[in-house]
């Protein structure tokens, strides 16, 4: 695997993975913020080969993914974005990407004493003990979660709820350590659901404006020229 480009100073590292199809602006500006909130070095972004919990195809292909994350983050200090799972799907076209090898990966090629954060929305957060080896990935990186602009839940309320999840006693998982683990950031009311839905619409009042809106000039300026070919 291509070594990701991180600073070699860098301690604590956030991963930021997701299918980015297309990034929208709540990526960008929550990544960042959760980075920051937490006093990180750095934020690694990690467009997924292919979700397994999402279904088999993408509107964007690895590439076109890889190309809009870069340019969503165009111009952001202290972040990367990584090839690491596209180029696994295309060796490996049949087969989601696991997150618990990309941070087995991960962990192999960065120092030892390099400490891993995983990102994640509270939409992946309920679902992370469904996740392959969800122990595994907690004792890789653990997470730090961003609730979700609509879910209108305390921190308190959505940590209780992930917790219910796990409630087998093991310690490290109750209430209280999910809610060490949500991010204060802002609530960001954006979705690549939301973003893939007006591009496939042509006439809903005012679809541009909120395209604009939810994806940014750039991402927008690049979505048209990929669906134009160009
Ligand atoms: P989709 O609508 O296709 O499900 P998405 O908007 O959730 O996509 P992803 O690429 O799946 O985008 O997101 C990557 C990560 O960012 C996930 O952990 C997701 O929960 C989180 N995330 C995305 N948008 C937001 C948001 N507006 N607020 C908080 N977390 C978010």
């Amino acid at each position: 695997m291509a070594t990701p480009p991180i600073a070699a100073s860098a301690r604590v590292i956030v991963l930021f993975g997701g299918s980015f199809d297309p990034p929208h602006i709540g990526h960008r500006r929550l990544a960042v913020a959760a980075r920051d909130a937490i006093g990180a070095d750095w934020l690694l972004v990690i467009p997924a080969g292919r979700s397994p919990h999402k279904g088999s195809s993408t509107l964007f292909d690895g590439e076109d993914r890889i190309d809009l994350v870069k340019c969503a983050f165009g111009g952001a200090k202290r972040v990367s974005v990584s090839r690491m799972e596209v180029d696994r799907m295309r060796n490996e076209p049949d087969r989601p990407s696991y997150t618990v090898e990309t941070l087995h990966t991960l962990r192999e090629h960065l120092p030892a004493g390099v400490r891993l954060r995983l990102l994640i929305g509270a939409d992946q957060a309920l679902s992370l003990h469904r996740w392959r080896e969800p122990r595994a990935i907690m004792a890789i990186a653990e997470p730090l979660v961003m609730r979700r602009a609509g879910d209108d839940e305390s921190a308190e309320s959505l940590a209780a709820r992930i917790a219910s999840n796990w409630n087998d006693g093991t310690a490290g998982l109750g209430p209280a350590d999910w809610h060490r683990r949500v991010v204060d950031v802002p609530l960001v009311d954006a979705s690549s659901t939301e973003a893939r839905r007006l591009l496939a619409t042509s006439d809903e009042p005012g679809r541009d404006g909120r395209l604009r809106e939810l994806l940014g000039d750039a991402v927008l300026q690049r979505v048209r020229e990929i669906r134009e070919g160009r």
